[in-house]
């Protein structure tokens, strides 16, 4: 790994390349044990030297945003990990469209938003995530989806080529898009949002704020709703029903407040999540005949 360091410092400043970086400091569920490399590039050529260093090493590298929907193992991420978040977060505002690098906070693009009278990022206002992440999951809360505001994608193609999709290109679907279909590495993207009362804007965001949090756990860490919506289903209320509601697995628990939720109460580990998970599917399976499918995405090594 040292030969991986010295040829990623030969382009990418040395302040941002870290060692052993324990990936419980960069997810929302403080879970994680440590990634070989981290590097946080902040400009396109530093991504693209990143991704050439460990393609020519033949070393495996894995891009994260602001980690809201990781589920990192305990033995942590063997590689590079190639974080693209603040230092890469510019934003151009033209009219009614934005153009933004893929490292913003939904919660800083929908600020903009509002500054400039746009309407249409309100659904995204409390996503704790980067745009990159969004346009990755397809994220979405309250009737809104990533896919609604999305005209054009900029990213990287697993042969390093830059390409452009417009949003019927990105086969857009219930979190999940051409991103995680081809190993896309998103660079930035263009939103069309609508002229609209800032004043109202502002108060909308507000609403789904108070929504969010008398709703779900988020004084715990977490990675958000750890399962997917199965069909015809809610997978908080199937687990309530199992009577699963703040069953406690070592340090990770069902929220009492929303039991869609697997939370960290006290140094859970990535075993006691996984475990509980497991707990989770077989109760619900047995009692519903349902198969819930985990929407945090588990990577990295065991132990
Ligand atoms: C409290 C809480 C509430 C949440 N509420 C919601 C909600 O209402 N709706 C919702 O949809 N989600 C929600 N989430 C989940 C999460 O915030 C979203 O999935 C978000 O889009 C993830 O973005 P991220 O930047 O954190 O991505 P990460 O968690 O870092 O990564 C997620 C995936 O995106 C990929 N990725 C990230 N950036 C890039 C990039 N630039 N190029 C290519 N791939 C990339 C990663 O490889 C990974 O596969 C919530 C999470 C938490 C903790």
């Amino acid at each position: 790994m040292e030969n991986i360091y010295i040829k990623l410092s030969e382009y990418i400043p040395s302040e941002r390349i870290f060692l052993n970086e324990p990936m419980k400091k960069h997810t929302s569920f403080r879970i994680g044990g440590p990634a070989d490399i981290m590097v946080l590039p902040d400009s396109e050529e530093e991504i693209i030297h990143a991704l050439k260093v460990c393609k020519d090493t033949s070393v495996p590298f894995f891009i994260m945003g602001n980690g809201s929907n990781l589920l990192v193992r305990d033995k942590g991420i063997r590689g590079v990990v190639i974080k693209i978040s603040e230092n890469y977060s510019k934003i151009k505002i033209d009219g009614t469209s934005i153009n933004a690098q893929s490292g913003v906070l939904l919660s800083t693009l929908s600020r903009a938003a509002v500054r400039n009278s746009l309407k249409g990022l309100e659904f995204a206002s409390g996503i704790p995530g980067t745009l990159g992440g969004a346009v990755t999951m397809n994220a979405g809360a309250y009737g809104g989806e990533m896919k609604d505001i999305i005209t054009k994608v900029r990213a990287i193609d697993k042969d390093n080529n830059i390409v452009e999709y417009s949003n019927s290109e990105m086969n857009f679907r219930y979190r999940n898009s051409r991103v995680t279909d081809e190993n896309l590495i998103v660079l930035s993207v263009e939103l069309e949002l609508q002229v609209g009362d800032p004043e109202k804007i502002d108060e909308t965001m507000k609403d789904l704020t108070f929504k969010r949090t008398s709703k779900q756990p988020l004084e715990w860490p977490s990675g958000g709703s750890t399962f997917k919506r199965p069909e015809g289903y809610f997978a908080g209320k199937l687990i309530q029903d199992s009577g699963l509601r703040g069953l406690i697995h070592g340090g990770a628990q069902i929220s009492e407040k929303h039991c869609g939720f697997v939370i960290n109460i006290e140094d859970a580990t990535c075993k006691h999540d996984l475990e509980l998970i497991q707990i989770v599917q077989k109760t619900v399976r047995d009692n519903y005949n349902v198969e819930l499918e985990t929407e945090i995405k588990l990577i990295g090594e065991d132990l």
